[in-house]
C-alpha cells in the first residue's frame, strides 16, 4: 500500500484533495493593508456579550481597511449544539446591524464565495487536509479508547507527569501500517491525531496583537484532529478555515490563548501563514469586591437577549462596546458627537490588557443620553417595536394613543439639554402611565401630596384653579403668572425670595400650589414640566382628574 492509498483506507469517500480547495479559494484580491476578519461563534446557547464585542471589533477593523468581515459558525461540536442556535447568531447580528460581506444568513443560505460558512458542512475539505497530512506522515491514527485514556491520564498523575497523549506516552504513533491496517479490518474505532513534531523544553515566542510578546513552551501535545463521527475538531478545523478563508485577523476571546502553540504548529505544519492574533482580555464582573470574568452561567447580562428584553437601544450597547474595546473611544466620542460610530477607527494597541469591568451604570447613561437626543417620533416608533414584543397591554395603549404619546414624549426634548427621563424602552410605562386616563381614573396609586395636605385647602386650590385660572389657550408664561396671581389670592407668596424672608406671613408659596396641581392629575409630585402635562391632558380631563381626588 503507498502512503497515498493509505491515507484513502484511513479517510476513505474523499472527493476532492487538498490541491483542488487550494485552487478553488485563491487569495482575495484585496489592498495591502486590507484585513480580513471573522467571528467564529459556536451555536451552543445564547448570543454571548463577548461575541457582539468580537463583532463589533471584527467589523470596525475589515470596514475602516476596505477589508472583508465574515462569519463562521463553528458546530463541530455537536453535543453541544442547541437547536436555533446558528439563528441566533445571525438573528443577534442583524438587530445589532452589524453588516458582514460573508456568512450564513439562515440556516440554509448563505453569502460569499469561500464558504460554506457553517463548519458541519466542510466535512469533505477537512477530510482532504487529513489525508494530506497522513500521507506525509504528520498526522497517524489512534485507537486509544475512552478508558485506555483514562488510564493514561491515572498513570500520568500517580508518576507527577504532564497530562496528556505525547511523546512517550502517544503509542499509537508507532504503530506500523500493517498494524493500523489489520486493526481497522478487524472493526477497531480510531481518531486521527495531528504529530506533533513540538519538544515542550522549547519555548516559542508569540507576538500577541493586545497582549504582545509572549512566551509559551511549544506544543508537543498529538491533538486529535478527526474525530470518530468524522467531523474535525475546533483545533483543527478553524486552522484549516482561516486558511482557505484568507483571514488576517483573529479577534478571539483570551481563553483561546493558552492553545495558539497549537494552531500555529499546526499552521506550519501544513504549510500555511497564520494569521495574527489578538486575544483581548475578557469582560470582567465585579462582585463583592473581586473580579471575575462574565459568565454565561451566571450573568443575565452576559446574554445579549437580555438587553434586547430590557429595551436597551441598540446603539447604546454599540456604543458601550466601543468604550470597552477601546480606551480612546469615550474621547473620540466627546470631540465627535453627531458621527456615526463606524468612523471611529479600532486599533489594536488600544485594546484593553486588562479586563475591563462591565459596567452596567454606563450603559444605561448611554442609553439615556441616546433616548434622550431622537426627536419623538423616533422614540414612539422603537418604543413600539419593541412593545410588540415585550409588553402587550402598553402595546395598546401606544397605537389608541400615538399621538398624545408622541407629544408626553416631546416633553423637555431638543434643545441643548433635554430630559434624561428614560433608560430603557422598559422604562417608560411607569414614568408616563399617569398620562393615560384609562390607567389613571381607575388607578388606587397614593397621591403624593407634600406641604399641602388638608384636603379642603387642596379643593379649594383645585377649584379655585380650574373655574377661575385655567385656559388651555395660554402660553407657559402667562399660564404661569396666572398660578402666581392665584397664589396671592390665596395667601401663598407668589416671589421665593419674599417669601424667604418672612415665611409666616403666607400660607406657603406658588411651588405648593404648584405641586398641588401636579399631583392632582399625576399623583406624583415629580413630573416633567407640569404646563405641557396640563396641555396635552386638555381641560376636561384635568376636570375630571380633580373632581376624583376630591372625591
Ligand atoms: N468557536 C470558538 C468559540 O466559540 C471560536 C474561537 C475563535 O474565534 O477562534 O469560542
Amino acid at each position: 500500500m503507498t502512503r497515498k492509498e493509505y491515507a484513502d483506507f484511513l479517510v476513505p469517500n474523499v472527493e476532492h484533495d487538498r490541491e483542488y480547495y487550494e485552487s478553488k479559494y485563491p487569495e482575495r484580491n484585496l489592498e495591502s493593508d486590507a484585513k480580513v476578519v471573522r467571528i467564529g461563534p459556536s451555536p451552543t446557547g445564547f448570543v454571548h456579550f463577548g461575541t457582539l464585542f468580537q463583532a463589533m471589533a471584527g467589523h470596525n477593523l475589515a470596514k475602516n481597511s476596505s477589508g472583508i468581515f465574515y462569519v463562521r459558525i463553528e458546530d463541530t461540536d455537536q453535543k453541544r449544539e442547541v437547536e436555533n442556535g446558528t439563528k441566533q447568531i445571525i438573528d443577534a447580528l442583524n438587530d445589532y446591524g452589524i453588516e458582514y460581506n460573508e456568512g450564513p444568513i439562515s440556516e440554509e443560505e448563505e453569502k460569499g464565495t469561500y464558504g460554506p460558512y457553517i463548519q458541519s458542512k466542510r466535512g469533505d475539505i477537512y477530510k482532504a487536509y487529513v489525508k494530506d497530512l497522513i500521507e506525509k506522515d504528520l498526522a497517524y491514527p489512534s485507537f486509544a479508547t475512552e478508558k485506555d485514556l483514562e488510564e493514561l491520564r491515572s498513570q500520568q498523575e500517580a508518576s507527577k507527569s504532564r497530562l496528556g497523549y505525547y511523546g512517550r506516552f502517544a503509542t499509537d504513533r508507532n504503530l506500523s501500517m500493517e498494524t493500523v491496517i489489520e486493526k481497522v479490518k478487524s472493526g477497531e474505532k480510531y481518531v486521527i491525531r495531528f504529530r506533533s513534531p513540538g519538544n515542550f523544553e522549547n519555548k516559542i515566542i508569540i507576538e500577541d496583537l493586545v497582549k504582545g510578546r509572549i512566551e509559551m513552551p511549544e506544543n508537543d501535545i498529538d491533538h486529535v484532529i478527526l474525530k470518530g463521527d468524522g467531523l474535525p475538531t475546533y483545533h483543527f478545523a478553524h486552522v484549516i478555515d482561516d486558511h482557505l478563508m484568507h483571514t488576517t485577523h483573529v479577534v478571539r476571546g483570551d481563553e483561546w490563548l493558552s492553545s495558539l502553540p497549537v494552531h500555529l504548529q499546526m499552521f506550519s505544519s501544513l504549510g500555511f501563514t497564520a494569521p495574527f492574533y489578538a486575544h483581548p482580555s475578557p469582560i470582567m464582573k465585579e462582585e463583592n469586591g473581586k473580579k471575575r470574568k462574565l459568565s454565561k452561567r451566571k450573568d443575565t447580562e452576559a446574554n445579549i437577549a437580555e438587553f434586547k428584553k430590557l429595551g436597551i437601544p441598540k446603539e447604546a450597547v454599540k456604543e458601550y462596546l466601543l468604550t470597552l474595546i477601546n480606551s480612546n473611544f469615550e474621547e473620540w466620542k466627546d470631540k465627535n458627537p453627531e458621527k456615526d460610530l463606524d468612523e471611529f477607527k479600532v486599533t489594536f494597541k488600544k485594546m484593553n490588557i486588562s479586563g475591563s469591568l462591565f459596567d452596567m451604570e454606563k450603559l444605561i447613561n448611554i442609553s439615556k443620553n441616546i433616548l434622550a437626543h431622537i426627536t419623538a417620533e423616533e422614540f414612539y416608533d422603537q418604543l413600539l417595536d419593541w412593545a410588540e414584543n415585550y409588553d402587550k397591554e402598553f402595546t395598546v395603549l401606544l397605537k389608541e394613543h400615538k399621538k398624545e404619546t408622541i407629544a408626553i414624549l416631546n416633553i423637555e426634548r431638543g434643545g441643548e439639554k433635554p430630559r434624561k427621563d428614560y433608560s430603557a424602552y422598559s422604562d417608560v410605562y411607569k414614568n408616563i402611565w399617569y398620562m393615560y386616563d384609562e390607567k389613571f381614573m381607575v388607578s388606587k396609586e397614593e397621591y403624593e401630596f407634600d406641604k399641602i395636605t388638608d384636603p379642603k385647602e387642596i379643593k379649594d386650590i383645585l377649584i379655585t384653579y380650574i373655574t377661575k385660572y385655567y385656559d388651555e389657550k395660554d402660553g407657559q408664561d402667562v399660564w404661569f403668572s396666572k398660578i402666581k396671581v392665584m397664589a396671592e389670592e390665596l395667601g401663598y407668596a407668589s416671589n421665593m425670595k419674599e417669601y424667604k424672608q418672612n415665611p409666616d406671613n403666607f400660607k406657603g408659596n406658588v411651588a405648593d400650589i404648584s405641586t398641588v396641581i401636579r399631583v392632582a392629575v399625576t399623583s406624583k409630585k415629580q413630573t416633567p414640566n407640569l404646563y405641557d402635562i396640563l396641555k396635552i391632558l386638555g381641560t376636561k380631563k384635568i376636570e375630571e382628574r380633580f373632581q376624583k381626588v376630591i372625591k
